[in-house]
């Protein structure tokens, strides 16, 4: 039985810890920094709370994290109570955090002074796929310690894939995200037109989807984007944090992404429509705004 700790119990970390309790039979040592969610985390599935995330990792041969960006990644590895501080020699690192591909370098390399090794396994599949344990998981880092860590990651996963070195897992997810930035923009385009063509749009949405225009957000998002509801899902603030980190990458890497910077524009113009914790299907709400207006 190996010796599991899990730092970070958010919409997405929560579930997947208790994945690897559930399926994986591991117990484990978890952190919150808010301490309310770790109290219950252990009352629902066993195992310790520990008080930071040194604490959390001394000992442990795989460290789990699923914080917000960067910054928290920074501190709860590298800060004065950081999980780097414990980490034992052989013990793997797996940050699901969506993160930068720099800090996974800047990570991987200090795992590697300790003697630990470091896999950058951003997911994708949002709270629904976190709950289900269904999560798309890409990972970049060492063949090894991908080999090591792969029967763990799979109890919260439906598809892992290790896609090249440390930073190849964040560079994959921001693929992921260029690809639905775009995709989202001209799904409520798509909506927001039929609305105004005064046709039918279930009958619409259920035509179409059996196309080329099918896609897991047009099946998924199609309804509520129509009753113009979006208080629930992937959050326009996280969706913001993930595109800066591509157009930043593209910025380094020299790729022109022209329909991604435009969406990123208009997902600050959602935000300040008061829709910050909305759902990245809402560009459909700032179409009917500017519609409405002209
Ligand atoms: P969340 O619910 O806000 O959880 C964030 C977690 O990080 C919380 O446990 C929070 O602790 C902890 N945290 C943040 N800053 C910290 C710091 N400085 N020190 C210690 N702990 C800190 O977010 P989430 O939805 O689970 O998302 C987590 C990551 O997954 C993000 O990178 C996000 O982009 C990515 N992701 C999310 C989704 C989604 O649908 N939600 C989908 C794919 C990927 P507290 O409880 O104390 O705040």
């Amino acid at each position: 039985m190996a010796k599991v700790a899990w730092i970070g119990l958010g919409i997405m970390g929560y579930p997947m810890a208790g994945h690897i309790r559930e399926k994986g039979g591991h117990d484990l040592v978890v952190y919150n920094r808010t301490t309310a969610k770790a109290d219950k985390w252990v009352a629902q599935y066993g195992g310790q709370k520990a008080a930071s995330p040194h604490e959390a990792a001394e000992g442990a041969d795989f460290v789990f994290c699923c914080v917000g960006n960067d910054d928290d990644l920074r501190e709860v590895t590298l800060g004065p109570d950081g999980a780097f501080h414990a980490l034992k020699q052989g013990a793997v690192f797996i940050d699901n955090t969506t993160a930068s591909a720099d800090i996974a370098r800047e990570l991987d390399a200090a795992a590697r002074a300790r003697g630990a090794g470091f896999l950058d396994a951003p997911v994708s599949g949002g709270q629904s796929g976190a709950e289900n344990g269904i999560l798309t998981v890409m990972v970049g880092g060492a063949e090894g310690d991908f080999e090591k860590a792969h029967p763990l990651i799979a109890c919260y996963a439906r598809q892992v894939r290790l896609l090249g070195p440390a930073g190849a897992g964040q560079l994959t997810k921001m693929v992921n995200q260029i690809c639905i930035a775009g995709l989202l923009e001209g799904l409520a385009e798509g909506i927001h037109f039929a609305a105004k063509a005064g046709l039918d749009i279930p009958a619409v949405m259920d035509t179409i989807s059996k196309g080329a225009a099918q896609s897991w957000q047009m099946e998924n998002r199609w309804e509520t984007m129509m009753k113009g509801e979006f208080d629930f899902g992937f959050a326009v603030d996280w969706m913001r944090k993930d595109l800066a980190i591509c157009l930043g990458e593209a910025r380094r890497n020299g790729a022109h992404l022209p329909v991604t910077a435009l969406v990123d524009q208009f997902y600050s113009e959602v935000q300040a429509m008061g829709g910050r914790r909305w759902d990245t299907s809402s560009l459909i709400a700032r179409l009917e705004r500017v519609a409405a207006n002209t």
